[in-house]
Formats: structure tokens, sequence, C-alpha cells
């Protein structure tokens, strides 16, 4: 089996020396033990924090893989069953069958491995986090950042299924013209636009409702002067300043938050467990109905997953960014 280490801590940006692949040696099987082989395995913009705050050097990388079994002395899981584990960055790994999640209601055309993206973590985001903290309704205009990515796809897609306006920022024409094709009603390029208070506001003149944030920043900075009044900003993610080593200053959010009266509100996607299985199956339900789309951005070769790691965050990516083994 093979694994991918954090041999160095990240400093700023992440880069090839950071990380080192090692060949591993699996024990026998126990009863009630599973042998699991990845099939795809998902890299997130929260690795990038998370193994600052959580991680040593020489751990395995953290991660969540869709994996088949492959030898098993436990009923619950014979020969060929999949879950969704999360299990780190490693081609196969020993589970005692806890902590899994099986994908008994998978129907035949879609691919598993959206259990990564559209229909896993960055779905349940995008939908808590539209749902629960933005607290959308019709009418209202919802603006999204980091659109052409796994959560903000999302967003944006199921804001149209809710009756709102859409609008959407993204890091390359290619990526403006996917939102577009998507049904996002606006969709602008943040790096080429010049002013993003003029983009903004163009957009949408009468300002925004519902701002769905995965990238703080100056970015966000710029957005919450064009709030509208009783406006809800969901901070699902901070992007932007997940690679810097000196922290972001200001501006600060007081005074545009006391005079819309705003609500911004900070949610990790875990709050929900509860409701996980409830808010998966209407996913699901939206995807084969063709009323979401699903864009992938597919990497081949479990030894390219740390380029497919920095490519993510470089923006590389189109959709969910997974690698397949
Ligand atoms: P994406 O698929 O959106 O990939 C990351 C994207 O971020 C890149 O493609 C890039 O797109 C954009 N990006 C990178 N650097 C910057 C920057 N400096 N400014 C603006 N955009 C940038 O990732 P996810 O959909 O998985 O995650 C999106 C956000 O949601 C992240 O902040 C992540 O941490 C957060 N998240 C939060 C969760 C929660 O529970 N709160 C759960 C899951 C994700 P572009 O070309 O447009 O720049």
């Amino acid at each position: 089996a093979k694994s991918w280490v954090l041999k160095k801590h990240f400093e700023g940006f992440p880069k090839d020396s950071d990380f080192e692949l090692k060949e591993v040696e699996l024990p026998k099987l126990k009863d009630g033990d599973v042998l699991f082989e990845s099939v795809f395995l998902s890299v997130d913009p929260y690795m990038r924090p998370y193994s600052t705050r959580s991680m040593k050097e020489g751990d395995t990388m953290m991660g969540t893989q869709v994996a088949r079994v492959v030898e098993s002395k436990n009923p619950t899981y014979p020969v060929g069953t999949y879950v969704v584990a999360n299990s780190g960055w490693r081609t196969h790994f020993i589970s005692d069958g806890k902590d899994l999640h099986l994908l008994p209601f998978w129907p035949e055309k879609i691919p598993r491995s959206l259990a990564l993206g559209t229909i896993g973590m960055p779905g349940l985001t995008a939908y808590f986090g539209l749902f629960e903290i933005c607290k959308i309704r019709a009418g209202d205009t919802v603006l999204v950042t980091a659109a052409a990515g796994a959560v903000g796809s999302v967003v944006g897609q199921l804001a149209k299924i809710g009756g709102c306006k859409v609008v959407g920022c993204a890091g390359s024409d290619k990526k403006v013209a996917y939102l577009k094709q998507i049904g996002f009603d606006e969709a602008f390029n943040y790096k080429t636009v010049g002013s993003l208070e003029e983009a903004l506001k163009k957009a949408s003149p009468d300002g925004y409702d519902c701002y769905f944030d995965n990238v703080g920043g100056e970015f966000s900075s710029i957005a919450l002067n064009q709030m509208k009044r009783f406006g809800r900003i969901a901070v699902c993610g901070a992007i932007s300043g997940y690679n810097d080593t000196v922290p972001q200053k200001g501006p600060y959010v007081q005074i545009p938050m006391l005079f819309n009266q705003l609500s911004m509100e900070g949610f990790i996607v875990s709050r929900w467990n509860d409701k996980r299985e409830e808010a998966l199956k209407r996913l699901l339900k939206w995807v084969v109905e063709g009323k979401i789309k699903c864009e992938e951005h597919v990497t081949e070769g479990f030894e390219k997953m740390p380029a497919a790691f920095m490519g993510m965050l470089k923006g590389e990516n189109l959709g969910k960014a997974v690698v397949k083994v």
C-alpha cells in the first residue's frame, strides 16, 4: 500500500518537498476487518489550514475517498461494496467497519466520485450554508465566490432551484462561461474585472440579500458594502488567506454590518450531521433529474495527489477536484 505523508509543515503555499510518498506493508485481516482500495480521493481546501492546526510532520495527509472492498472478514462489507471513508491519502487501508458511509442508494448511471463532491461533503456545505445560514427566499439575490468550484457551483444551482437571482465570481473566463451555462444570471472574472465594487454594482444594482462567502479577504470586505438591509452572510471559507504567513488586516466589518443590519455567521458542515442523509437524498434526486449539473476536475494517478491538491489551491479546477487512483 502507498500513502502520502506530510513531510514538512506548509509555510506559505505548499510545495512538492512538503510531501513524501511512502510504501507500507498492511497486516493480515482480523475478524471484523475489511481491506479497502481507494478508487477516488478528494483534494479539498480545508486540508491546507487543518494540516497546520491538527497534523504532525510524518502523519498521513488527511482526506476522504470513495473506496471498494477487496477483502473482507466483516459481513456488513462484502467484497465489491463501495463506501466513503475518511482514511487519508492512501491507496489501501484496513478498517474495522466503523466511521464508514455506505453508498446504498446509488443509481448505476451516477459516477461514484460524486460522493466526494455534489452528493457529498461539498454539496452538503452548499445545501446547509444556503438553507440554514443564508435562509434564502424566492426573489433573493445571492452572491457566491469561488463559484465554479465544488461548493460554489452547487450553491448557485440550489439558489436557482430556490427561485433566487444568482451572481457568481470566479478566476478565469472559462469558469465564467461555465457559470452562465449552468444557469447563473450574472458572472464575472474577479481577476480581470478591474473595480470589484463596480462589477458587483453592475451585476446587481440593488445589492445582495445573501452572500455565500468562500474566499474572505479583500473581496469580502468589498462585498459587505454591497449588501441590502437585513442581508445574510454565510462565512463558509476564506481560501484567499489559507496560504498567508502574515494574517490579513481589516477593513473591519462593523460599519456595514451595523448600518445595513446584517447577519454574518461562520459554519462547519458537520453541524447538521443529523440531517445529512436526508440532504444527500435530495441532492442525489436533483442530480438525477438534471436540475444540478456536476463538473469534475479529475487527475489520474495516486502519485499526482500533491500536484492535484496544489493545482486546486491555485484554481486549476473547474468543478470538484478529485484524483482517480
Ligand atoms: P473549490 O473547488 O472551489 O476550489 C478552490 C477554488 O478557490 C479554486 O478553484 C479557486 O478558484 C479559488 N481560489 C483560490 N485562491 C483564491 C483566492 N485567493 N481568491 C479567491 N478565490 C480563490 O473548493 P471547495 O468548493 O471545496 O471549497 C470552497 C470554499 O469552501 C473553501 O474556502 C473551503 O475551505 C470552504 N469549505 C468550507 C466548508 C465548511 O464546512 N465551512 C466545507 C467545504 C468547503 P478561482 O479560479 O475562482 O480563483
